[in-house]
């Protein structure tokens, strides 16, 4: 009897969420906290939307009006310095949130995670450079890039910080954000 039992596949619970797994019925419950289409939830105080990752862009774009910007992995990219959230999305539908915060009297923290139900590191890391002066840069990096399903709000980790000095929304962070696996690049 218990054989039979362990040899039940049942389908994933966020199988409506588009997940195509099949998981032995005693695994269900350790399946559904590592499962990427589980919910993520809007950071947006008072609003309340959840859904999988790939629904939050949308949500966040048309709700809210947040600045939404797609990029390639390894490959630098310019965003405007600007306080609030900023979508980033990847070319294999990874969805990232930078959130630029004012720390008074420094200047602005900078914060990224990328948008994941599970709660763990992602194989993500990423890097900022800007220039304060001509000919003077200043760069930050981010080792590994934590998953956050936005359950307890906007990062606030602030691995960069750009200072005052350096001329406030008028920067330009040049972005890259790597991965450590192998993916197919489509060009
Ligand atoms: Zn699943
Ligand atoms: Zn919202």
């Amino acid at each position: 009897m218990e054989r039979v039992v362990e040899s039940i596949e049942v389908p994933c619970c966020f199988a409506e969420n588009g997940c195509t797994q099949k998981i032995a019925y005693f695994n269900k419950k350790k399946y559904k906290k590592a499962c990427r289409h589980g919910p993520c939830f809007c950071p947006e105080p008072g609003c309340g939307f959840s859904g999988p990752a790939a629904t939050l862009p949308d949500h966040f774009t048309d709700c809210h009006k947040w600045p939404n910007t797609a990029f390639k992995y390894f490959a630098q990219f310019g965003l405007r310095l600007q306080p609030g959230p900023h979508v980033l999305r990847a070319q294999d539908g990874t969805v990232f949130l930078m959130n630029v915060v004012a720390a008074e009297p420094l200047g602005h923290a900078i914060s990224l995670v990328c948008v994941r139900p599970e709660a763990t590191d992602s194989p993500f890391g990423c890097s900022v450079v800007f220039s304060c002066f001509t000919g003077h840069h200043q760069i930050s990096t981010l080792a590994v890039v934590r998953c956050s399903s936005l359950v307890d709000g906007l990062p606030k980790d602030g691995f960069c910080v750009v200072p005052k000095a350096s001329g406030g929304t008028h920067v330009v962070l040049q972005t890259t954000i790597d991965t450590e696996l192998v993916y197919d690049v489509e060009d």
